[in-house]
């Protein structure tokens, strides 16, 4: 076996610093892709460690290199460090101190896990064939700073490529606390933003023939959007589109020149998540151009699919079960229609992405304030499984050579 019988009780004695660091960060949010309280934190937490650490350029991000006692591959570790533009109303033991800012998505307990992982791998460092990169990344929430870790070389961080790569995500809802769940495959869409303005031609609202009106134009290719939706794509390879934004116009009988609407776009598949920014393009500018008007399109790209590698994720439920008990592991059957950019870094290695419950004991995972609300509350006893299931595949993944 190639997860030792010990770390899940090594995690658990550290829980209380585990804790006392993850209450550190979440005092302290930060937002984007420059972190540099939170980094302070970080490599202060790291020392001592004998990794070899490096920092971004582009970004706040820490990548830290442990180096095994025996020869082998590198895996990579991730965790992400970003918080949200959100004001706490959470029932957390500390609060954040920054106006307006909050770990609502339990970064915070992302890079706790993941210096506890450290902390286990460095006690075993003679007996690691290989070597562990930790990839500590500022910017999942819309910045790209996976890409951006990706373009500065973490991936090659240890002098060759990783092999597999894992990270994991802790839910304050949905998800009983302590269970680990996942799936083969799509495990999160993709998600792209489709902006639209449908230029008319304004006039008097008396006498629309004298016009160009966007407004139905506008109506029309929101439903347009709709039939494409359900007429041009399988229904085994879902898409969602919302409309979720439209406005045009200042009075009820003036015809406005524009129109606009924005929607999200979410696909579960690189095939589908490929051909869909034409098909849209295509149905808004016909529907315009059948009434004389015109659209203009723009596509805000957003993340790509999270693709969990079957065999790597065959391997995370084994490692969860072997740590945790056959309770501890959960199949996920449907993907999550969030994204995570993650997603850049499984679309270069093979690895599994993982999904840790976090819902605050006593509490309804159905009805428990969900990530990224002003409410979330993340349940602290998870950490020393978080810290568990990163080192345990760490371990695994390199035993096998
Ligand atoms: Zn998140």
């Amino acid at each position: 076996m190639a997860v030792p019988s010990d770390l899940f009780d090594d995690a658990r004695a550290m829980w209380d610093e585990l804790v006392e660091l993850r209450r550190r960060w979440h005092r302290i949010p930060e937002i984007g892709l420059e972190l540099p309280r939170t980094r302070e934190v970080l490599l202060e937490a790291l020392e001592g460690l004998g990794l070899e650490v490096s920092t971004g350029e582009a970004l706040s991000s820490v990548t830290a290199v442990l180096r095994g006692g025996r020869p082998g591959p590198a895996v990579l570790l991730r965790a992400d460090m970003d918080a949200l533009p959100v004001t706490e109303q959470s029932a957390e033991p500390v609060r954040s101190e920054h106006e307006g800012v909050m770990h609502a998505c339990g970064h915070d307990l992302h890079m706790a896990g993941l210096v506890g992982a450290a902390r286990l791998l460095a006690a075993r460092r003679e007996e690691i064939p290989g070597s562990v990169v930790l990839m500590f990344q500022p910017g999942e929430e819309g910045r790209h700073g996976a890409r951006l870790m990706i373009e500065e070389g973490v991936l090659d961080a240890a002098g060759e490529r990783v092999v597999a790569a894992y990270g994991l995500h802790v839910f304050s809802g949905q998800v009983s606390s302590g269970i680990v769940t996942g799936r083969a495959g799509t495990e999160f869409a993709a998600v792209d933003t489709l902006h639209v303005t449908v230029h008319g031609r304004g006039g008097h609202g008396s006498a629309p023939h004298a016009a160009l009106d966007p407004v139905p134009v506008a109506a029309e290719i929101v439903l347009a959007l709709q039939s494409a939706v359900t007429r041009q794509f399988s229904i085994f390879d879902p898409v969602v589109v919302t409309v979720g934004k439209i406005w045009a116009g200042t009075k009820d009988n003036i015809i406005p020149a524009t129109a606009h609407l924005d929607a999200t776009v979410r696909t579960f598949s690189p095939a589908t998540h490929g051909e869909i920014e034409a098909r849209l393009r295509r149905v808004v500018e016909h529907v315009a151009a059948a009434h004389g008007l015109t659209a203009e399109v723009e596509w805000e790209s957003g993340y790509p699919t999270t693709d969990n590698d079957p065999a790597e994720t065959e391997r995370a439920e084994r490692v969860a079960v072997e740590l945790f008990g056959p309770d501890g592991w959960e199949a996920m059957a449907d993907p999550v229609a969030g994204a995570e950019d993650f997603s850049y870094v499984l679309h270069e290695v093979p690895g599994s992405y993982l999904i840790l419950g976090a819902t605050p004991p006593g509490q309804d995972p159905l009805t428990a304030a969900y990530n990224h609300s002003a409410l979330a509350t993340f349940d602290e006893a998870v950490l020393p499984r978080a810290a568990a299931l990163l080192a345990g595949l760490a371990l695994d993944r390199l035993s096998q050579g």
